[in-house]
């Protein structure tokens, strides 16, 4: 059987799984999901090189018994420090779910600003203290002095925090960032900051589509490389929804000598009004098929979360299968569509690993 043909068999499997309603839109959704994964246009390449791709259809179709329980994926999950006690609940809900999946790390976000500086880290305490996840802190170069920054970083590596996710971060309210006098100007000056804080493993942002203020394709990269350079181990990506766009991404960042993992970000589109917003401002394209996907899905919850994983699924298979075997899920703190997602990667989460103390 093709590879388009096992993808449509596998999407039909999980269709059937769904309920009626979810089947209905099926008709449309299968066509859609196989153009937007290259099917159609024969846009497929390097499949016969790919074990992992092939292993995650057979999973997704259960066709063949995957003994590695990752099924030779390694996944990590970003969460953001909660604002109320119930959204701290429901973030604990959504470690304690998501734990057994055994991610590689987990991290949590740091707000325009420092703005929740605090909160940060009393979540990535209780992270490393209450769980057997690894928790990486995001740190941000605005307003603050270079001063501060070290300080934080030097409490981070104290609490046993050995993982920063090193950032240049933005200006709050949409402002043009401008660096603090006394601070570190950009995320590449931060990494080299950390290093001389401790020997702190550092993953750094890079950009598919290219960050909005770069004044080229080409000085983004460089800035990119530079991060490694100064000491980044990994660069995770903005999120993206055309895996073409991430595969030439990755043949110009190799191109340029650059050999960290590539991690591809995923963001599971829970509220498309408000990714669109999101992509507006970081410079991602939705492509015209998903946004048609959810053209009138606004009063349909369940239809719209079988449909989002249905898509996050398809573009991780598809990378899967260009030989990617890392994900960054952008879980806005919520477990379900990243648990299912995982599960449709062939990933089984593993019974007693989720030793989460929930106080
Ligand atoms: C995985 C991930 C996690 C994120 N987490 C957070 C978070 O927790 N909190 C938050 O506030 N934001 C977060 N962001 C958003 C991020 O802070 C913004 O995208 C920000 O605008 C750029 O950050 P950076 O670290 O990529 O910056 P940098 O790498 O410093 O790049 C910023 C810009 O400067 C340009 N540039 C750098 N050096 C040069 C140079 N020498 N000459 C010319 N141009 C140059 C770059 O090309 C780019 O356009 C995250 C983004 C990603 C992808």
């Amino acid at each position: 059987m093709s590879d388009c043909g096992r993808v449509k068999n596998a999407a039909k499997e999980t269709a059937q799984q769904a309920r009626s309603l979810a089947t209905c839109r099926a008709g449309f959704l299968l066509p859609a999901a196989a153009e937007f994964c290259g099917c159609i246009a024969g846009r497929s390449r390097n499949t016969a090189k790919a074990p992992v791709g092939v292993a995650l259809v057979d999973a997704v179709i259960g066709v063949q018994a995957e003994p590695e329980r990752k099924n030779g994926l390694e996944v990590s999950f970003e969460f953001f420090p909660p604002q109320t006690e119930k959204m701290e609940a429901r973030l604990w809900e959504t470690v304690q779910r998501l734990t057994p999946f055994r991610p590689a790390f987990v991290s949590v976000t740091y707000g325009a600003g420092g703005s929740t500086r605090k909160r940060t880290h009393a979540t990535l305490e209780r992270i490393r203290r209450q769980t057997p996840l690894e928790p990486a802190a995001h740190l941000t170069c605005v307003d603050a002095s270079r001063d501060e920054v070290d300080a934080i970083a030097r409490r981070y590596w104290e609490a046993g925090i050995r993982h920063v996710v090193a950032l240049r971060g933005d200006a709050p309210n949409g402002e043009r960032f401008v660096p603090h006098p006394a601070g570190y100007a950009r995320a590449v000056d931060l990494v080299a900051g950390l290093k001389r804080v401790a020997d702190f493993e550092v993953s750094v942002a890079c950009y598919p589509e290219v960050h909005p203020e770069a004044p080229s394709p080409a000085a983004d990269l460089e800035n990119l490389k530079a991060k490694v350079d100064a000491g980044a181990n990994r660069a995770i990506t903005q999120f993206f929804f055309d895996v073409e766009v991430y595969l030439r991404f990755r043949d110009r960042v190799r191109a340029a000598g650059i050999t960290v993992p590539l991690v591809p970000g995923i963001l599971p589109i829970t509220n498309f009004a408000r990714t669109r917003r999101f992509a507006a401002t970081c410079g991602a394209t939705i492509p015209a098929v998903i946004a048609r996907l959810f053209d009138d899905l606004d009063d349909e919850p369940q239809t719209r979360e079988l449909v989002a994983a249905s898509i996050a699924a398809e573009q991780c298979r598809r990378l899967a299968a260009e030989g990617v075997t890392e994900f960054h899920f952008y879980t806005l703190n919520r477990a379900e569509l990243t648990a299912a997602i995982c599960r449709l990667l062939g990933m089984k989460p593993v019974a007693g690993s989720a030793e989460v103390v929930v106080q």
